[in-house]
C-alpha cells in the first residue's frame, strides 16, 4: 500500500529505533528527564526562543498557546481554513472560551491590510468594554488545507507589523515549518522572531513517531507547562520518544527536500490527467490538493485503495496526497499510474 493520506504516516528509521531504545529517561512531570530536555532545548535553539516545551500533539502544543495566551472572552484573528479553528475538536471553545475572528487568506495567506480591517474601530461615544478584546494573531506556515503554501518572510513582517501596532501577540503555527523553511531557504528562527509563540511538529515530516514543542520566551514557557499538565500532556518517561524527535531534527530536515520534489512530480503527473484539475501554484512544499472531476472525492478514494493508493478526500471533490520520507519517487510513478487506471475507468 502506498499511503499518501499524511505525513504523520511518516515511521521511524532503523537508526531512530535504536537511538529511541538506547534513550536515557526521567520523569517529565518532574522535569527530570534528560532526553526531553535536550529535545526541549535543542529546538528552542533552533527557533531562537529562550526555551521550548515538549507535548504529544500539535493540537496540544496550539491549544496550549491559546489557552497561555488568552482569557475566556477574548477574540482571536486566524485564517478562516486554519488548522486551529477547523480540525482541532472545536478546542479554542471548549478549552480556553475563544471567539474566532476569520481573515480569508488568498492560498492561506493574508495581508497587512487585512489584519488592520479585522480589528474593530473604537469611537469615543461607544463603551469600549462592549466588544471582546481582540488578543491574539496566529499564522499557519506552512498553510495545511491551502496546500502546504510558504508565506513570504517579508508578510510575515507586514502582518506582525500590524499585529504589534494593534496591541496582539502573535502565534505560529509551524507544524510544517521545516517545510517552509526548506523551501523558502529561510532559517527557522528567522521565522520565529516575529512571533510570542510558535508551535513545531516532530511526527509529520520530520519522521518522529509522537510529539511537538511549543517555543516562547521562558515566561511564557513557564505558564504553559502549567496548561500542559492541566490538559492531560504530562507524559513521564517521553525520552522514549523524545529520543526520535530528537534524532530527526538533527538528521531529517535536509531530506525535505526531497518530498518537495516528489510532491512536485506527483502533482505535474496528475495535472496530465483527464478528469483531474490542480492548481499548480498551491503545490510549494510536500502537500498535493487537487480537485476530481468525474466523481466524488470519496468514490475516487475508495477506488484508488482497491488499487493500493491511500489518500484523503476533503470536501466533496477534493483530495489531498501528501509526501514524506518513505515514499520513493518509484511510488510516485506507481501512484500516477493507479490514478490515471482510475480515471479512465471513469471515462
Ligand atoms: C498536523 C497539524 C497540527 C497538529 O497536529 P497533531 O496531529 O495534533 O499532532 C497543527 N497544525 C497544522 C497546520 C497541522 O498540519
Amino acid at each position: 500500500m502506498i499511503d499518501l493520506r499524511s505525513d504523520t504516516c511518516s515511521r521511524p528509521t532503523d537508526e531512530m529505533r535504536k537511538v529511541m531504545a538506547a534513550a536515557p529517561v526521567g520523569d517529565d512531570v518532574y522535569g527530570d528527564d534528560p532526553t526531553v530536555r535536550a529535545l526541549e532545548h535543542r529546538t528552542a535553539e533552533l527557533l531562537g526562543k529562550e526555551e521550548a516545551v515538549y507535548m504529544p500533539s500539535g493540537t496540544m502544543t496550539n491549544q496550549v498557546a491559546l489557552r497561555t495566551h488568552t482569557e475566556a472572552g477574548d477574540e482571536v484573528l486566524m485564517e478562516a481554513d486554519a488548522h486551529l479553528y477547523l480540525l482541532e475538536s472545536g478546542a479554542p471553545a471548549a478549552l480556553s472560551g475563544l471567539m474566532i475572528r476569520h481573515i480569508k487568506g488568498r492560498h492561506g495567506i493574508f495581508t497587512e491590510r487585512q489584519v488592520d480591517d479585522a480589528m474593530r474601530v473604537e469611537h469615543p461615544f461607544q463603551p469600549t468594554t462592549s466588544s471582546p478584546p481582540t488578543r491574539l494573531l496566529c499564522v499557519e506556515n506552512t498553510h495545511n488545507l491551502a496546500g502546504g503554501t510558504v508565506w513570504p518572510i517579508e508578510r510575515i513582517r507586514e502582518v506582525a507589523g500590524s499585529a504589534r501596532r494593534h496591541g496582539l501577540a502573535l502565534h505560529l503555527d509551524g507544524a510544517r515549518l521545516w517545510n517552509a523553511c526548506v523551501r523558502a531557504g529561510v532559517p527557522a528562527a528567522q521565522y520565529a522572531d516575529h512571533f510570542d509563540s510558535v508551535s513545531v511538529c516532530f511526527s509529520k515530516g520530520l519522521g518522529a513517531p509522537v510529539g511537538s514543542a511549543l517555543a516562547g520566551r521562558s515566561e511564557f514557557v513557564s505558564r504553559a507547562r502549567r496548561f500542559k499538565r492541566m490538559f492531560g500532556g504530562g507524559f513521564r518517561q517521553a525520552g522514549i520518544i523524545a529520543a526520535g524527535a530528537l534524532h530527526a531534527l538533527e538528521h531529517h530536515r535536509e531530506l525535505l527536500a526531497r518530498d518537495h520534489d516528489n510532491a512536485a512530480d506527483l502533482a505535474n503527473g496528475l495535472a496530465r490527467l483527464p478528469g483531474i484539475e490542480i492548481d499548480l501554484e498551491t503545490v510549494q512544499t510536500n502537500i498535493v490538493r487537487f480537485g476530481v472531476t468525474s466523481m466524488t472525492a470519496g468514490q475516487f478514494v475508495e477506488e484508488c485503495m482497491r488499487e493500493g493508493l491511500s489518500m484523503l478526500p476533503s470536501g466533496r471533490d477534493q483530495v489531498r496526497a501528501v509526501l514524506y520520507l518513505n515514499v520513493t519517487a518509484p511510488d510516485i510513478q506507481r501512484a500516477l499510474e493507479i490514478v490515471r487506471s482510475v480515471v479512465n475507468g471513469r471515462k
